[in-house]
């Protein structure tokens, strides 16, 4: 038994019939499911758990330690937990957790229109008011789960859902929802994000939480607004701010590696491609105050939330100097 009875509702796998697959992470499959008893459709995270032990224990050494059992339920437990307390128009709504021999089900609120990042790959950046329309979302759902004690830690346009638009609209501001509690955490001062835990991308994880893999220290809620600063420098350039990167032909020395670059921070080098120019220096300006090396000195979700660009302030064009 992997998940303690008070989380449990009456609900089986038999309850539920596949419509088709969402979606897939690094543990999990996402399946669009209609609960036959109610005709409702929902979205339904499955996770193997026996895969969940294997990847653990294969794959990515970092995520191999003698207490991964418990790490993983806790860490699965973790999310239905979160999510079933969590009320707010721009975050998935927990629906149920069940469990069989093999599997454990997670259920919630189908969100229909795709992930952030396949939108950006296939339509490119989002113009200054849509980006600011989906920041003002994300900002106000971390304001919300902050004020919870909740910390996401895996903010990027993978886990950011779109909601479809409205039959027959011809425009609409994108609406977003927050998706993917895996790695969530209640903060507490006995709680720290161990690198046991680490096995995601780290194109969206701050400075200090490569750090704290190192040095063992924690961090707190900041490392939210990190991801949120590097998820608007993506909104309106389509690519990242910190990836990567393959030397060029006859270059001396290698690249700067993600770490080294994240570790950096944000500076005018990251504005020069074309694709900045359109974009309003009070944008610019906010990214960099996001993008902070030091979590104490970086915008708290409250100031970002009052920031110039947020209040829709946007200048006349022109480059970031
Ligand atoms: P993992 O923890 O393995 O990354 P996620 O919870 O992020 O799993 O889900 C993986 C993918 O499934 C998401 O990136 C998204 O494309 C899709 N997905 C997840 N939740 C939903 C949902 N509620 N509605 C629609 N699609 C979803
Ligand atoms: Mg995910």
């Amino acid at each position: 038994q992997f998940i303690e009875t008070s989380l449990c509702a009456q609900s089986s796998a038999e309850d539920y019939e596949e419509v088709c697959e969402l979606g897939k992470g690094s543990f999990a499959v996402v399946k669009r499911v209609l609960h036959r008893p109610t005709g409702i459709e929902y979205a339904m995270k499955v996770m193997d758990k026996k895969k969940l032990l294997r990847g653990a224990a294969a794959g990515d050494a970092r995520c191999c330690t003698a207490e991964q059992m418990t790490e993983l339920q806790s860490r699965v437990l973790m999310e239905a937990r979160i999510l079933r307390t969590i009320e707010h128009p721009n975050v998935i709504k927990f629906v149920d957790i069940f469990e069989d021999a093999t599997k454990l089900y997670l259920v919630m609120e189908l969100v229909q229109g795709g992930e952030l990042f396949d939108r950006l790959e296939r339509d490119g950046p989002f113009a200054e008011a849509d980006a600011r329309h989906v920041m003002f979302q994300l900002l106000s759902a971390l304001n919300y789960l902050h004020e919870r004690h909740i910390v996401h830690r895996d903010l990027k346009p993978e886990n950011i859902l779109l909601k479809e638009p409205p039959a027959g609209a011809t425009s609409f501001l994108p609406e977003v929802k927050i998706a993917d509690f895996g790695l969530a955490k209640l903060v507490g001062a006995d709680v720290h994000f161990r690198a046991a835990t680490f096995c995601g991308t780290p194109q969206y994880f701050a400075p200090e939480v490569l750090e704290t893999r190192s040095s063992g220290r924690g961090y707190d809620r900041a490392c939210d607004v990190w991801s949120v600063g590097v998820l608007m420098y993506n909104l309106l350039s389509a690519s990242p701010p910190f990836a990567d990167q393959v030397a060029p032909p006859g270059a001396s020395g290698a690249p700067a590696t993600i770490f080294d670059q994240i570790k950096a921070g944000v500076n005018a080098a990251h504005f020069r491609h074309p694709v900045w120019d359109r974009v309003s220096p009070a944008a610019k300006q906010m990214i960099c105050r996001m993008l902070v090396v030091d979590p104490r000195r970086r915008l708290s979700v409250a100031q970002a939330l009052a920031d110039p660009w947020m209040q829709g302030e946007i200048q006349a064009f022109g480059s970031f100097r």
